[in-house]
């Protein structure tokens, strides 16, 4: 006998949904949502905020740590 708990971890581990590199979120569209580069993806929104990225920027520091501890050469 399944579970409903069984039931959406199944669910859950059988679709291949994207999960972003630098946000850790799984974007509404999946893989077409975003970009993959070295087998890494990144959502749209952090592809937006990286391509928009300035040294003074409030959160360049951590997008730019982020990038490296991913090993993504940009
Ligand atoms: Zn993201």
């Amino acid at each position: 006998m399944i579970t409903k708990m069984q039931q959406d971890l199944t669910d859950k581990a059988c679709r291949i949904l994207p999960v972003c590199s630098i946000c850790q979120q799984v974007p509404d569209k999946g893989i077409r949502d975003g970009i993959m580069i070295k087998k890494v993806f990144i959502c749209c929104s952090c592809e937006i905020r990286i391509v928009n990225l300035s040294v003074d920027s409030v959160n360049y520091n951590e997008v730019i740590n982020r990038i490296k501890a991913i090993g993504i050469m940009l």
